[in-house]
């Protein structure tokens, strides 16, 4: 395996004009500034367009069953705690199929990075509206427009624990320097990236996002839960995007709370044969 990570050799096949392509280069920028090879971090991909990440991201991965990519990351932070762990997932896959798993993630403050590609439609079934669609949104699954309201999903992750909630617009030339935050936070991070799916989405297009998203002050304090979920509501109740890092603090991470990975890694530890669980009564 090469020791970079960058391209896999093989060409993405997402559509023209898609965001994907800007999260994946916001990602391998991300990965290059922290000085990270394959064998340093793991990868769980979401089903969808934005798993097929997958097979252009040279890094150790899986790619999930449908709303699983959160617990295999869990799982895999638990197996090997000194890697870190990224999810690369859609809305639909996130907060929707996946919902239970994120939320309860959040609660656990583990330590993984979840970045979820929010582009308001489930792309690779062509085109349904997920649950970030905004109400009215027309669709071939909705054709006199969606009657739910959209998801908040920054709101959501700051209510169940989450430390630390950003978003960012794909194509932001700046939005690796979040994920790299994310990434160097200590617990579940959450960077919403804004995307247009050019072929399915007519309405969430770079124009609407140029025209509704705007940058958090230099004032802004990540500090103050508050103001974090008034900026978190401001999509839902106003249609405005805040960009930035609204919420980061420290807690304990769910693995540093297991005495008995203070010493070492899961994977690392003996190994009992059945015999020797046996003899020690735990079969
Ligand atoms: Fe991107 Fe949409 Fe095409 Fe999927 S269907 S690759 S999300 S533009």
């Amino acid at each position: 395996m090469s020791s970079e990570l960058s391209f896999t050799g093989y060409r993405p096949t997402w559509c023209p004009g898609c965001g994907n392509y800007g999260i994946l280069v916001a990602l391998q920028k991300a990965l290059k500034a922290m000085h990270l090879t394959p064998s340093d971090l793991f990868v769980s991909f979401g089903i969808g367009c934005s798993g097929n990440m997958n097979d252009f991201l040279n890094a150790y991965a899986m790619h999930s069953l449908h709303g699983r990519a959160i617990p295999n990351a869990i799982g895999m932070k638990l197996s090997q705690h000194d890697k870190p762990v990224v999810v690369i997932a859609g809305d639909g896959d996130t907060y929707g199929e996946g919902g239970n798993h994120f939320v309860h993630a959040c609660r656990g403050n583990h330590d993984i990075t979840v970045i979820v590609h929010d582009n308001g439609v489930y792309g690779l079934t062509t085109g349904q509206v997920s649950p970030r669609a905004n109400k009215g949104d027309k669709s071939k699954s909705t054709p006199s427009g969606t009657l739910d309201m959209p998801l908040s999903p920054l709101a959501l992750a700051l209510t169940q624990g989450a430390t630390f909630v950003a978003q960012a617009y794909a194509m932001d030339p700046n939005a690796y320097e979040i994920i790299q935050k994310g990434m160097e936070h200590k617990g579940f991070s959450l960077i919403n990236m804004l995307q247009a799916c050019a072929t399915f989405n007519k309405m969430h297009t770079p124009a609407y996002y140029k025209e509704h998203t705007y940058p958090l002050q230099e004032e802004y304090n990540p500090t103050d839960f508050n103001q974090a979920i008034q900026k978190a509501m401001e999509p839902v109740v106003e249609e405005k995007f805040p960009l930035g890092i609204l919420y980061d603090i420290q807690k304990p991470t769910y693995h540093e709370q297991l005495p008995q990975l203070h010493h070492t890694t899961l994977i690392s530890r003996k190994r009992y044969t059945d015999s020797e669980l046996l003899a020690k009564d735990f079969i």
